[in-house]
């Protein structure tokens, strides 16, 4: 942004002005500039650099320093300054709260000024060597208010002892209150930002269910229809399987025909979750159990294709929700992270890890497979999304999990690491305490 600083006569670096200058007009100039960018600009730091350029060029002070009131409200950190030395910088650079003259203004609220600040009794005392090097006698300092709280100090110092005049604390103590107002509007607008970014995250999860709910329809339909002949003909196979006028290669072949009878099986269960014809129970479980048992479940095949399991559980409360259910979740996530591992030479690990997060429990499944392509990141979890071969993928894994988290009151969101891989996390809401 072009800044449109008021600069000094002479167009070069702050030098005092010659006395008896210091008149109304200058100080209007620092004012208008100041309330200029204030109203021109929601950038903080813009409207502190345009502020102290200001105050330097016209008023000729040698040094103008900004302390903002860091967020853990116990110190003062520099976020501006103009005619510093580097020394002078780095001492100033944090300070604390209540502590050294800048510390006390921001503590009191109160404006303090001191006409030889090297004597002063609450001179900062790692600072008192530098201000004595750089010569620096009068200062003054005010604080910075907004809403009744204050936000931080402005500060001027010069090698000239002369006491600061009702004048020039009158100017300071305006442009400080500008900054106020510019750091305040600053703080609304950022909010309203979070705030417009919020409700669009939420519009378009809202897209994401209307797209889910209608095509579950459609779903549930087909899925209980299949369900019966497949029942069938899962039946048929253990039949004919236990007689034992059954050769070995017609046995072998109905081994096949009742694995994939069973694998169908799968596919229809995960689209009956995925229509939601199912209602779930609300019991306090442990994700560290359910996740121990898909491991389990799963533990031969992750050895078989020489992938290490690593687990960190954390203590963590229970969450409610139906155990079936969130299991079908995790096996879904490690099946995923199985296949995107098994297809790559690179080390395969797979970390299955459980924490508390404030009201939450965080549990995550984090692969180092290829990770996922940013072009199909914010399609994976819809219905019927699959980048794998027929026979491999369905596409319904991840929307039926998304469906059955956030049906639970739950998040399950995906990133790339930056190390390579794919990670999961499923946040869901404490439900009790337990571990
Ligand atoms: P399916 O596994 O049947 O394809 P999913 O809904 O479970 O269906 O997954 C959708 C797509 O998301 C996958 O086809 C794959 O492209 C991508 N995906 C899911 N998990 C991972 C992972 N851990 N690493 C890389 N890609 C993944």
């Amino acid at each position: 942004m072009k800044r449109r600083a008021a600069r000094s006569p002479s167009g070069g670096s702050a030098r005092p002005r010659p006395r008896g200058r210091s008149d109304a007009e200058s100080h209007l100039k620092i004012l208008h500039t100041v309330a200029e960018t204030v109203s021109r600009t929601l950038d903080v730091d813009d409207v502190l650099r345009t502020a102290l350029e200001a105050l330097t060029h016209v008023t000729g002070h040698e040094i103008a320093s900004l302390h903002l009131l860091a967020p853990d409200g116990k110190t003062l950190q520099l976020r501006g300054e103009r005619g510093m030395s580097a020394r002078l910088r780095e001492v100033n650079e944090c300070l604390p709260l209540g502590e050294g003259l800048i510390g006390r203004v921001a503590a009191t609220g109160r404006a303090l000024q001191s006409r030889n600040v090297v004597r002063h009794p609450h001179v900062f005392a790692p600072a008192k060597a530098v201000v004595r090097l750089d010569q620096i006698r009068g200062f003054i300092s005010v604080p910075i208010h907004s809403r009744g709280r204050v936000l931080g100090t402005l500060s001027l110092g010069r090698q000239t002892p002369e006491r600061f005049g009702a004048r020039e604390v009158e100017l300071l103590e305006a442009t400080a209150h500008q900054i106020g107002l510019a750091l305040d509007n600053a703080r609304l607008y950022s909010e309203t930002v979070r705030q417009l970014d919020e409700l669009r995250r939420a519009q378009a999860q809202l897209i994401h269910a209307e797209k889910l709910s209608a095509v579950g329809e459609l779903a549930s339909g087909v899925a209980h229809e299949i369900n019966n002949p497949l029942t069938t003909i899962l039946g048929q196979a253990h039949l004919l399987l236990s007689d034992s006028e059954v050769t070995p290669l017609v046995g072998d072949r109905l081994r096949i025909v009742a694995e994939e009878a069973s694998r169908a099986a799968r596919i229809v269960q995960n689209l009956l979750l995925f229509a939601r014809q199912y209602t779930p129970e609300r019991r306090p479980c442990s994700l560290a159990d359910q996740a121990r048992r898909v491991l389990e479940l799963k533990g031969y095949q992750l050895l078989q294709d020489t992938i290490r399991v690593v687990t960190e559980f954390a203590p963590a409360p229970y969450v409610l929700g139906d155990d079936n259910q969130l299991q079908q979740v995790l096996l879904n996530l490690v099946q995923n992270a199985h296949q995107a591992m098994a297809k790559q030479m690179r080390e395969r690990v797979l970390t299955v890890r459980v924490w508390p997060n404030g009201q939450n429990v965080c549990l995550e499944v984090r692969d180092t497979g290829p990770g996922i392509p940013d072009e199909i990141m914010p399609r994976i979890f819809d219905p019927f999304f699959t980048t794998k071969p027929p026979g491999e993928g369905s596409g319904l894994g991840l929307s039926v999990s998304y469906g059955i988290v956030t049906q639970l009151g739950g998040r399950l969101r995906a990133e790339n690491r930056a190390e390579g891989g794919a990670t999961f996390i499923l946040e869901m809401p404490a439900g009790d305490a337990g571990s």
